[in-house]
């Protein structure tokens, strides 16, 4: 399938860093095993007698392999001046195909793959390098890898809108577009922006896009175009025009925030793996500080500076210009890409998935509050809490559970999900 950049200006080109090579557990499949087993590490005197590869239980039984650590979190094939030793040694292609591919994400889209990007690498958010399509030829050879290993994503259907709310991918597409010139408008704050997305998806969870059955009724084509268009106007009408306007959030929904906040914040591996949570005891006591939100942050992330939790919640006033055309790049990639539902977010259906996107708004907030309470520059500190946001944005087996994606229903539901975006972004 072709891969389709998108139209967003974001740049990317590896930095460097080797952040990913010291935070993340690299899979590995038996292929890519035998494969780097037969390079003949064994001699190399830095990896000798070093276990490549450390073995997990699968839930379906049976060893799932990834590449081995060092005790500092870095990959044991990491060397000394910062560099992979298999790609300085036989190339990119010698790499595991997850190693390769990162930072991209490729979202199979029936006909074609859209290519995202995640912010989580420093030179993603930071944007530096080259335009995302001039990377085209090599996401190219990464999506037919993808696609031999598994073909049944060629021509898979959308992932429903709702319950029962089916859509041909024309229309999804069509719907992801005005969400995408939404978050874009420069009119508006980036906090409005996402209360007004919300607010039209309150309105679209309940129509019967399929005409019930009916094909006569169905609202499809030209005839969804100019709904979306109609009750976009409506949405933006009904809008509390400014956060202050907003009621704060209750307190069982900051309850429930603080503990996705804790969520979105927290590394338990690699170099920025927090120190609050080490064993069960120390999880379940962060959990509780989170959840009474008094006293210093627990650092559930090695980033998180030494202070209290009323820090995040000071006003903080209207974004700079550069972190808002981070946040606004972001939003829009991750909503172009499709990488918030289906598949990339843990099965969550598009309304659902477009609302956990909106929750991480006030999560990226909630953090960069307290790095700017720690001493960072605003700028910076909405840079950085991208990052660690991103990072488990889709990722982190926690916002898969049942539990969290109960309590994000609740919130959005109880409207306390808007409220949380408008006293976070205010
Ligand atoms: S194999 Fe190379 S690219 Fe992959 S994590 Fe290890 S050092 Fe990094």
């Amino acid at each position: 399938m072709p891969v389709r950049s998108l139209p967003v200006a974001q740049n990317w080109d590896c930095g460097g860093c080797a952040l990913c090579c010291r935070s993340y557990h690299v899979p590995v499949s038996v292929e890519e095993r035998k494969r780097i087993e037969g390079q003949g590490w064994e001699t190399d005197p830095d990896l000798k007698g070093v276990p490549f590869f450390a073995g997990e239980g699968s839930w379906l039984g049976g060893t799932e392999y990834r590449l081995n650590h060092r005790p500092d979190g870095a990959c044991v094939f990491l060397g000394p001046d910062n560099r992979c030793r298999i790609h300085a040694k036989f190339g990119s292609a010698a790499k595991p195909l997850a190693c390769r591919v990162y930072p991209f994400l490729l979202v199979p889209a029936g006909d074609h793959w859209r290519l995202g990007l995640r912010f989580a690498c420093p030179a993603a958010a930071e944007s530096s390098g080259k335009p995302l399509a001039d990377h085209l030829s090599e996401v190219r050879e990464y999506a037919s890898l993808l696609e031999a290993d598994s073909p049944v994503v060629i021509g898979a259907p959308p992932t429903p809108l709702g319950r029962g709310q089916l859509a041909p991918w024309a229309d999804v597409l069509r719907i992801v577009t005005v969400v995408s010139k939404a978050l874009a408008d420069p009119a508006d704050p980036l906090e409005r922006r996402w209360r007004k997305v919300l607010g039209l998806i309150g309105l679209c969870r309940g129509l019967k896009f399929d005409g019930g059955g009916d094909a006569k009724k169905a609202v499809t084509g030209g005839r969804l175009s100019e709904l979306l268009h109609v009750l976009g106007q409506a949405v933006d009408e009904e809008t509390p025009r400014a956060a202050a306007e907003v009621p704060r959030p209750g307190w069982a929904g900051r309850v429930v925030f603080r503990q996705v906040a804790a969520v979105y914040t927290r590394k338990d591996h690699g170099a920025e793996k927090g120190t609050a949570q080490r064993g069960p005891v120390g999880r379940v006591l962060a959990a509780m500080s989170f959840a009474r939100g008094k006293g210093r942050i627990p650092r559930v992330n090695a980033l998180i500076p030494d202070v209290a939790f009323t820090a995040a919640e000071q006003t903080a006033g209207p974004l700079p210009e550069e972190a808002d055309a981070l946040l606004t790049r972001y939003y829009r990639l991750k909503v172009e890409s499709l990488q918030f539902c289906g598949p990339t977010n843990f099965d969550l259906s598009f309304w659902d998935g477009l609302e956990s996107l909106a929750m991480t708004f006030p999560a990226v907030m909630w953090l960069s509050r307290v790095l700017v309470a720690g001493g960072h520059p605003r700028e910076e500190a909405v840079r950085r809490a991208v990052r660690v946001v991103d990072d488990n944005f889709g990722f982190n087996k926690l916002l898969g559970m049942g539990r969290q994606k109960f309590a994000l229903r609740l919130l959005a539901n109880r409207g306390e999900l808007a409220r949380l975006v408008a006293w976070y972004g205010r």
